[in-house]
């Protein structure tokens, strides 16, 4: 017969039954920009509810805009990686030409 091989503290059943208990949030898609939010509450990519912009998000834009030039910073340094390893390919384009 199985027996349990030692008493569980009090903090590692807590732990158990606190898992027990999440659940997955209701996502539902929104009907203005189709992107997942919860549900009876306000959209956060695009700020409206019930068809009414509620939060104006171009406040948010800051943060956007940094998200945004983080990408083309991103992108500029894999240009120059690609220009780092196309240089000995022009090189030779150069002697071929
Ligand atoms: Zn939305």
């Amino acid at each position: 017969m199985a027996v349990p091989r030692g008493k569980h503290t009090k903090g590692k059943r807590n732990d158990i039954r606190r898992n027990l208990f999440i659940k997955e949030p209701n996502l539902v898609s929104c009907p203005k920009c189709g992107k997942p939010k919860k549900s009876h509450i306000v959209c956060p990519s695009c700020g409206y509810y019930k068809n009414k912009e509620v939060i104006n998000v171009l406040e948010r834009l800051t943060k956007k805009e940094r998200k945004v030039k983080e990408k083309e910073i991103a992108i500029k340094e894999k240009g120059k990686q690609k220009e780092g390893t196309n240089k000995p390919l022009t090189l030779r384009d150069l002697s071929h030409k």
